[in-house]
């Protein structure tokens, strides 16, 4: 018995079903690329969208870290968190710098 395939839109490769998420939205409810295809343009994507990494990072630390709703967080205060950890990273970077030289 052989086991379904779907190509890749991707890279092309003819892959078992469970290689591919699921994607309600499409008609054969999987996601066009495979899996590691997936993968690779999500970190491509997250290393070409920093800004948008550092907003998503400072939003969770208020809904995952403090349990606030989205909702309930102030206008204005995930931006004041962006820039609270850009300058903290500065900081570990400057400190950082002084150690190695
Ligand atoms: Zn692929």
């Amino acid at each position: 018995m052989t086991q379904p395939l779907k190509h890749c839109a991707r890279c092309g490769k003819a892959k078992p079903l469970p290689d591919f998420n699921k994607d309600a939205s499409r008609a054969d409810g999987l996601r066009g690329t495979c899996k590691p295809c997936r993968s690779i343009a999500d970190k491509a994507w997250r290393l070409a969208n920093p800004e948008h990494m550092l907003r998503k990072s400072a939003a969770q630390y208020f809904t995952r870290d403090k349990g606030l709703k989205n909702k309930d967080i102030p206008p204005g205060l995930v931006e004041v968190k962006v820039m609270l950890n850009k300058v903290t990273q500065l900081i570990t970077d400057i400190k950082k710098g002084q150690n190695e030289s």
